[in-house]
This record gives structure tokens, sequence and C-alpha cells, in this order.
């Protein structure tokens, strides 16, 4: 076991408490969390022990649009995803042609890499 802090500050709302995690990781590589501090509210945990765990992040990218008066749409996962699918998303959504009209909200790619989450249309697009 290497017992280890990380400092980093929580996105959760716009405090942004500073947050200290003390882990260890096992021989395995996998760390355990033992100890949270600087946060004001349990989701400030909650995110400090996914962030030493499993990272996970709002994706934002656009996507190509065929007959639309924009050739590129703004998308964003509905919820975050784990951090390290980030480039194998990008790869996925680089092939990804929406036709116009577009709505924002409207579902451009589901679930992406199986992970449940969605990839939404960030806003509205006519036809050109
Ligand atoms: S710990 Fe709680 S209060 Fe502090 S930034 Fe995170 S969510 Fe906000």
């Amino acid at each position: 076991m290497t017992r280890y802090v990380e400092t980093f500050s929580c996105t959760t709302c716009p405090s942004e408490c500073s947050l200290s995690v003390t882990a260890d990781r096992a021989g395995s590589g996998e760390p355990c969390v033992l100890n949270v501090t600087g946060n004001r509210c349990a989701r400030g945990e909650a995110f400090a022990r996914q962030e030493i765990v499993r990272p996970v992040r709002v994706l934002t990218t656009t996507v190509l649009v065929n007959g639309g008066d924009e050739r590129l749409l703004p998308v964003r996962t509905a919820a975050p995803i784990p951090r390290d699918l980030s480039v194998e998303a990008m790869r996925a959504l680089r092939s990804v042609v929406v036709d116009a009209p577009i709505r924002m909200g409207d579902v451009v790619l589901a679930d992406v890499l199986g992970t449940g989450v969605d990839v939404i249309a960030s806003m509205d697009i006519d036809r050109a």
C-alpha cells in the first residue's frame, strides 16, 4: 500500500471548496480513499471520491451538419462520462453527421460507448 494526498477544487458548485483527499494505492493499482477534508457538504465528498477512483466529465464538442444554416452543431453529453473514455468518445463523434433541422436537446448519439449517456444537441439549427 502506498499512501498519498491529492488536493483539488470541487467543481460541483460555485463555492469551489479546496478538497484534500488521502488515499492508498493497493498492489493492483486501484486507489482506496481513506479521508476527505475541505468539503462543506456531502456532494463534495462524493465528488472527491469519484475524482480519485474514476473521474467523470461532461464532454463537449461539435459534429457536422447536413443541410443546415450552420455547418457545425455544438453537442455535449447529457451527463458526465468517465474521463478515460473521452478520446474514444471524440473518435466516435467524428463520424457523426446530423440532418437539419435540429433542436436543442435532440439526441445526436445514443448511449455513447455503452455508458448509458446520450450525446445531445446544444443549440437549434434550421434548414439552409
Ligand atoms: S464541497 Fe459542497 S459547497 Fe463546496 S464546492 Fe463542493 S458542492 Fe459546493
